[in-house]
């Protein structure tokens, strides 16, 4: 008898578990991969450094296109940056691949700065940048003469602001990092990996850093100060932990989106429900990114290197789909969850519509 008990709640259990996503009947496989197919899908956020044969068919397959996004790092050596591969790659591929040019703050106090600056990215928007990229080094590691970092809102980069106003250039802004990088290492958490590899940027254990509050609320008042600036705020606007907090944003500042990349272990981590209606609201404002790429050129590796590279990033662009598009139970960066099954009308403002509108390809 206890067994038979046993047994039916059991069943009830599996029934109720299944009976929510059934619901919303966008989940069998045959409609799914048609889809896949159909939807087109740009990834805003990409590193491809070098070009590679397999991607033109890899992406016709996924009918997709992406964004090279170009970053200015600083270290002992200077500023490092990738334009000049992204540039050859995306000359290479006009099919593929548009352009996002990068700026950093080091330097704020020469006098030539602004001007310099204005040159760079006046040349790089010549040459094909759509947008301009902005990265943690603001905030977190670049300081001025006084010894001060310099936060996003900064005075002195008000005029670069002005520039790409008066273009139509949009900026992405990853500003700050997720909220786990001021917190004790958890192994659970989504990011773990990333600040055991990169202590660099593990401001818990770095005191000299300013506070996650005290960078969100800089990258904030940029917004709220520029409200004729499009600002595309790079994986969830730092914020990926709690869609709440991006919801609140995106209320509050009407020239701000948000996209995905590198994140969406930070979203299966919150109830799936709460996130397919973040969604929902927030549909117009959302890009799909990934954050993938590469980092030797082609004639360096070897051909199972190469068909490996391929397959994984195969797979993972696979994961990210059947999160968004189905609602079968999942694990997504060692976080279990239910895909959101957001529906196809949605599908394609993420994938497509929004990167399209706000980047002015069509
Ligand atoms: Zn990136």
């Amino acid at each position: 008898m206890k067994n038979i008990i046993y047994f039916l709640i059991a069943i009830i259990s599996i029934i109720s578990c299944k009976s929510k996503p059934a619901k919303k009947s966008f989940s069998n496989d045959q409609f799914l991969s048609v889809n896949k197919q159909t939807i087109k899908k740009i990834d805003v956020h990409s590193h491809y450094r070098y070009s590679r044969e397999y991607l033109s068919s890899l992406y016709k397959k996924w009918n997709m296109q992406s964004v090279l996004v170009d970053v200015s790092k600083e270290d002992s050596t200077g500023i490092t940056r990738s334009w000049d591969s992204y540039l050859v790659n995306a000359q290479t591929n006009p099919d593929l691949f548009f352009l996002c040019s990068s700026l950093i703050g080091s330097g704020i106090d020469l006098p030539d700065f602004v001007p310099r600056a204005i040159e760079q990215l006046n040349q790089e928007i010549d040459s094909g940048a759509r947008m301009v990229k902005v990265w943690k080094n603001f905030g977190m590691v670049t300081k001025d003469a006084t010894g001060n970092f310099i936060q996003i809102d900064d005075t002195r980069l008000q005029p670069i602001w002005d520039l790409l106003k008066n273009l139509g250039i949009p900026v992405m802004a990853h500003i700050g990092e997720p909220e786990q990088a001021w917190r004790e290492l958890d192994p659970a958490n989504p990011h773990f990996g990333y600040y055991k590899r990169n202590p660099q940027y593990h401001a818990y254990k770095i005191s000299a850093i300013p506070s996650y509050e005290t960078i969100i609320t800089a990258r904030d008042r940029w917004i709220e100060n520029n409200p004729d600036l499009k600002i595309l705020c790079a994986h969830l606007g730092s914020m990926s932990h709690n869609v709440d907090m991006v919801a609140e944003r995106l209320d509050k500042f009407p020239n701000m989106y948000v996209e995905l990349a590198a994140r969406f272990g930070d979203l299966a981590n919150q109830d799936s429900e709460k996130v397919r209606a973040f969604f929902e609201k927030y549909q117009d404002r959302i890009m799909f990114g990934s954050d993938y790429g590469n980092s030797r050129p082609e004639d360096v590796m070897t051909d199972s290197e190469l068909y490996e590279e391929k397959m994984d990033l195969d797979t993972s662009y696979d994961g990210l789909w059947k999160y968004l598009s189905s609602t079968d139970s999942l694990v997504v960066r060692r976080q279990k969850t239910m895909g959101l099954g957001l529906p196809v009308g949605i599908l394609h403002k993420v994938y497509f519509q929004n990167t399209a509108n706000f980047l002015k390809l069509e």
